[in-house]
C-alpha cells in the first residue's frame, strides 16, 4: 500500500475557509505534524478531528523531517500542517518536503507527496486587492537588515506588482521605505483577510503613513503589501 504525506492549507483567519478535502484528509491520516503544535489542537478541537498530532513541531525542519521518514517508514499516513494557509509559504514545509522526497526516491512506489490546496494570504491578496496582478513577484517577508535598501530599490524599478507579507512591528518602517525609494507607486495594503477587521487601504506611501497616524489602533494584525508595477 502506497502511504502518504499530505501537505494541508488550513484558513488564513476564518475557520469556514478550510476545504472538505482537508477536513477529510486530517480525519483519516495517522499523525499530524505542525508548526505549533498548540495552534493545531485549537483548529482541530474545533473541528472535532481526534488524530494525534506529533511532539515534534517542524520549526526544526531538519528534525521533524527526520521523524516524518521514521513515520512514513512504519507505514503511516501523514498531514503536514503550518499555523495559518498554505505550508512551504513563508512557513516550514519546503525542506521537509525535499528530504522526504529524496527518502521516497529509495523507497518508491511506496510514498507519495500530495498537496491539498486552499488559503493563503498571498491569493486572497491578489484577489481582494483589485489590482492588474496577471504577473507578480512574491518575496515573502522583507529582510530586516541586510539586503532591505537594494531589495526596496529594486520593488521601486520592478516593471512587475511586488507581493510581500508584513508584521505589524515593522509595516510602518516599511511604508517609511516606500516613501523614499517608490514615492509615485500605488500600495495596497491588505489587512487581516477574512477576519472581522478584514480591509483593503489604498493610496501612496505618504497617504498610508498618514492613514495610520489617524488610526493608529490599526497597526495591528497580519497584513499583506501590493506595491503596484512601474
Ligand atoms: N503560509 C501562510 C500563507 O499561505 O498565507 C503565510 C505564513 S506567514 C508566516 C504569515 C504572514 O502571512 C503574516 O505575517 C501576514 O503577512 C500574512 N498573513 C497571514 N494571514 C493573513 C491574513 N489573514 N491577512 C493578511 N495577511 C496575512
Amino acid at each position: 500500500m502506497t502511504n502518504k504525506l499530505y501537505i494541508v492549507a488550513t484558513p488564513i483567519g476564518n475557520l469556514e475557509d478550510i476545504t472538505l478535502r482537508a477536513l477529510r484528509i486530517l480525519k483519516k491520516v495517522d499523525l499530524i505534524f505542525a508548526e505549533d503544535t498548540r495552534v493545531a489542537k485549537k483548529l482541530l478541537a474545533h473541528f472535532g478531528i481526534g488524530t494525534p498530532i506529533a511532539k515534534r513541531h517542524t520549526r526544526d525542519e531538519q528534525k521533524a523531517a527526520e521523524e516524518i521518514i521514521v513515520e512514513l517508514e512504519a507505514g503511516k499516513n501523514i498531514a503536514l500542517i503550518s499555523d495559518a494557509g498554505t505550508p512551504g509559504i513563508s512557513d516550514p514545509g519546503a525542506f521537509i518536503i525535499q528530504k522526504v522526497r529524496e527518502w521516497g526516491k529509495k523507497v518508491r512506489p511506496f510514498v507519495k507527496i500530495e498537496a491539498v490546496p486552499g488559503p493563503s494570504a498571498l491569493a486572497a491578496a491578489i484577489s481582494v486587492a483589485g489590482i492588474s496582478a496577471n504577473e507578480f513577484l512574491f518575496l515573502g517577508f522583507l529582510p530586516h537588515k541586510k539586503g532591505r535598501e537594494t531589495l526596496f530599490k529594486e520593488i521601486a524599478a520592478s516593471e512587475r506588482a511586488v507581493v510581500f507579507y508584513e508584521s505589524p512591528h515593522r509595516i510602518l518602517k516599511t511604508l517609511e521605505s516606500l516613501k523614499k525609494f517608490s514615492p509615485e507607486k500605488k500600495i495596497t495594503i491588505c489587512r487581516e483577510l477574512t477576519k472581522i477587521y478584514e480591509e483593503v487601504i489604498g493610496g501612496t506611501a505618504v497617504d498610508l503613513l498618514e492613514f495610520f497616524e489617524k488610526y493608529p489602533e490599526k497597526v495591528r494584525g497580519e497584513f499583506v503589501v501590493i506595491v503596484s508595477n512601474k
